[in-house]
């Protein structure tokens, strides 16, 4: 059976040694899912423990969360891919270290010139700053679009946060409307799906307009 080099690249990372945390009690390296032909990608930090056990992105408390944004903003986990910046999950669910998110994050990149996501959705402050290559702060730039290069980046808070202070899911939701506001100023009508693309949605990007640089 033929594989995609998505596939491939998932295999060559199945028992990743690269960095330290390969021996720090990660059961599993948790590479990422979702649909291969999304247009929409989003990105968080690291897995937890449930991400451990299951092997996949964002299925205990704040993939729940989660869930439910997204379905705020009218897209299902079939829309989507789902990734980390780093694929393995960091002991006591510490923040990743500089020489871990080093080492991962060309499998991210590599992610995503395979997806060819047209908007990427960075969730927290790990993800942004690792993608917009810029130490600013989450609260800056979340729910905005930035132009790069081969994507649009939409920065959100980490829907973790809503669970460490109640109050920020009302920031999230406003966050997450934004998000739906953009993806229905940019979104052409739905063609015909195939089995290879299934329910991928089908996202017009404007260029941006020079205001929206203006941030940095
Ligand atoms: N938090 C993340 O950043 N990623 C996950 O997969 C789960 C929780």
């Amino acid at each position: 059976m033929t594989t995609t080099p998505l596939q491939d690249l998932a295999k060559s990372l199945h028992n990743c040694q690269r960095c330290k945390l390969a021996k720090l009690g990660r059961s599993q390296v948790v590479f990422g899912v979702g649909n291969p032909h999304a247009s929409i990608m989003f990105v968080g930090e690291a897995p937890g423990a449930n991400e451990d056990l299951k092997g996949e992105p964002f299925v205990g408390a704040a993939g729940r969360i989660l869930n439910d944004l997204l379905q705020s903003a009218n897209l299902s986990r079939d829309d989507i891919y789902i990734a980390n910046v780093i694929k393995c999950r960091p002991p006591e669910n510490r923040d990743p270290e500089l020489d871990e998110v080093e080492i991962c994050k060309p499998f991210l990149l590599q992610q995503i010139q395979l997806i060819r996501p047209k908007l990427v959705c960075t969730l927290g402050n790990w993800a942004t700053q690792t993608l917009l290559e810029r130490k600013v702060g989450i609260t800056k730039v979340k729910a905005q679009a930035f132009y790069m290069k081969d994507f649009v980046l939409f920065p959100l808070l980490h829907p973790a946060a809503a669970l460490h202070q109640g109050g920020l899911l009302d920031t999230l939701k406003a966050d997450f409307k934004k998000l739906k506001e953009f993806l229905d100023r940019n979104t052409k009508p739905a063609g015909p799906t195939s089995p290879a693309s299934p329910a991928a949605l089908t996202l017009q990007i404007d260029p941006p307009h020079p205001t929206q640089m203006d941030l940095f």
